[in-house]
Parts: structure tokens; sequence; C-alpha cells
């Protein structure tokens, strides 16, 4: 029997990524931060660094059709680029906007889309300043690249957790999760509730000040965004760290909205936690002398809460202490886009 040709499902999207590391680099100079991180991290020039990152919403796989509004599309696609700068504690500057268009999109379609990007441009202070349109056989696909700086030892990475550093997450987890599980049709709610639950999925907050206050505080040893799923992305720091991590499910931060829905539901709320993505909290791991500190941040700041909600360990892997003590181990799941459980 023929021999079946091995695709990128069967690679996954992780392990797709690390095939491509070698030779990627022809001139090391100024190259702080390739693949790997949140930003590739460039510099310095004049003490300052450079961040870029790029992140591509494919219709059907990152939106559905009828589901957000073109506005609130251009938004989303400005809000999860701006996180990945924000997870480095830098400040967005320009943005280029790549569009792959079907020829029968109206194009009042497209101007709306460029209305919610330019509204996020004004909101957050970025220039667009350039990108590139091309059709697109019968998919929208919106590529969105963003620069941003950082001054010179205030840009935290993945690879900077230690065990003993304790776990922190902006506030609450899997609201944008238990928003797509409604807008697909498989938990329903009463009206105020889930409009709640559906903004957090199409209209997520890029946490751009706070990563910029704790990279400058210089009190945390690495930083991530939220959007896979906090299994998965606190695996991406553990294994850029070397190390594993432990959570306290009874510290797992759940807003009463993803409580309610799930009792209404008989949904198991952890599951949206653990790994539902699109949440783009701040992850961050910070050494237990610098905790308090690190909490003073927040002190004041009515906007944002930071949870506790494990520790950084020697052992590979992630394991959660349960409600009832008991510990377990977890696969790292969360979204990849080629996986099949
Ligand atoms: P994030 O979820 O923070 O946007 P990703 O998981 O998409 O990060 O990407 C992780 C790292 O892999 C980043 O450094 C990104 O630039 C890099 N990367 C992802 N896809 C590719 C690709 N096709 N070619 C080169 N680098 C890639
Ligand atoms: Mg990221």
């Amino acid at each position: 029997m023929a021999k079946r040709m091995r695709t990128i499902e069967d690679v996954g999207e992780f392990d797709f990524i690390r095939s491509i590391l070698n030779s990627c680099i022809i001139s090391k100079e100024k190259i702080i931060c390739g693949i790997g991180d949140d930003c590739a991290v460039i510099g310095p020039y004049d003490g300052s660094l450079l961040l870029i990152t790029t992140d591509l919403l494919a219709e059907g796989v990152h939106f559905l059709p009828g589901k957000i509004s073109p506005i609130h599309l251009g938004e989303k696609a400005v809000a999860v680029n701006l996180s990945d700068i924000a997870a480095m504690g830098g400040t967005a500057t320009h943005l280029l906007v790549s569009l792959a268009i079907p020829r029968s999109t109206p194009i009042k379609t497209i101007h709306s889309l460029y209305s919610g990007i330019k509204s996020m441009c004004r909101r957050y202070s970025v220039n667009l300043i350039g990108g590139d349109t091309s059709s697109s056989l019968n998919k929208l696909f919106i590529s969105i690249t963003v620069i941003g700086e950082a001054l010179e030892g205030e840009v935290l990475y993945r690879n900077g957790a230690h065990p003993g550093d304790a776990v922190y997450v902006t506030e609450t987890l899997g609201d944008a999760a238990a928003g797509l599980e409604i807008l697909t049709g498989n938990a329903s709610a009463q009206k105020a509730l889930s409009s709640r639950l559906i903004k957090a999925q199409i209209r997520p907050v890029p946490f751009l000040e706070v990563g910029r206050k704790i990279a400058e505080s210089h009190l945390a040893s690495a930083m991530i965004d939220l959007s896979d799923g906090l299994l998965s992305d606190l695996n991406h720091i553990c294994i850029a760290s070397n190390t594993g991590a432990r959570l306290l499910q009874s510290s797992l931060p759940l807003s009463n909205d993803l409580k309610t829905l799930c009792k209404i539901n008989r949904l198991d709320p952890y599951k949206f936690v653990l790994t539902g993505g699109e949440d783009y909290r701040l992850l961050v791991t910070v050494p237990d002398k610098n905790s308090k500190a690190f909490q003073g941040i927040f002190k004041n700041r009515k906007s944002c809460q930071v949870h506790r909600i494990g520790q950084i360990i020697e052992e590979t892997g992630i394991k959660i202490v349960k409600q009832d003590g008991t510990e377990e181990s977890l696969r790292a799941t969360g979204f990849d886009h080629f996986c099949r459980s």
C-alpha cells in the first residue's frame, strides 16, 4: 500500500514552527530575538529596541462571517497584534495591513473593516503606514503587522521564568471562549449575559499600558499574552524557560458571567479557563521576592486586577492542584491550528 503523505495536520502548529527554526538568521547582528516569542526584537538603536509582530485572521477559522461586524473584525485584527506588543512590554508605533478579498465583497464591507482598524490606531496612537491588497478565491484573510518599541533592558521574554517564580494572570479567564460557544450555538443565556460574553470574544482589549508598566518595573521574569489558552501559553513559557508549572485550581479567576453561563448550560467552567483561547490577558512570572511589589503595580488600578494562580517548578510539564487537594498532570492543550483533538 502506498505510504500516505505526511501533512501539516500530522505535525501540528507548534512542531511545524520548531521544524523551520534552522538557518533562519543569516546575520545575527542586531537580532535579539527571532522566532519563538510574541514579537521579534531587533536592535539596539540608540538604546531602543524594535519589536515586530504579525498575526493573520482567516475567515472560517478566526472569525465566522455574519457573527462579527466588519468594524469589530477590523478592531479585533489590530487588538490581537497589539496584544503581542503588550506581551513584550512595548509601545506600538506603526501598523501594516494586508488583505486577500473575495471578488464579490461589497466595498462598504472593506471600508467598515478599515473604520475598525483606524479607530484602534487612533485609540492606541499607532500609524497605519502600508500593507498589501490581493483577491482571494472565496475567503477573506486579514494579516496585520505591528511595529513597536521598547527601551533596552525593558523587554520581557518567554524564556526568563525560574523555579519558585509566582505565576500571575491579569483579569479573569475563559469569557472569550464562552462567548464563542454562544456564537456557535453550543450554549445559550439571557440577552445581557450573552452579549457580555460575546463582547469578550469579539472585542478583546490589548493590555498595552499594563504590559509596559510591568516591564518598566523590572519585577517580572517572563511574560506572554493568552491567545491560545492558559495551558498552551503557560507551556510556551515553560518550554522556553526549561521549567514546569503548578497551578492552583482554587486560585484560577472565573468571572461571574462564566460561572452563570456554565451553570445554566451544565458546562465545566475550568475547561474554558484552562484551554479556552482569545482572552488576550497577560500571563506573568514574578520572582517570589518581588511578588508584593508586583501586586503593588495593580493596587490603584481599578481597570485591571491581577491574580496569583500558581508557581513555576523545576519538573517539566504542567500540574494542577485541584480543589480537593489532589494533584493532576495536565496536557498542555489549547488552540493548535492543525490539532485534531
Ligand atoms: P502568538 O500566538 O504570540 O502570535 P505564534 O504562536 O503565532 O505567536 O508564533 C510563535 C512564534 O513563531 C513567533 O515568533 C512567530 O513569529 C513565529 N512564527 C509563527 N508562524 C511562523 C511562520 N510561518 N514562519 C516563521 N515564523 C513563524
Ligand atoms: Mg502572543
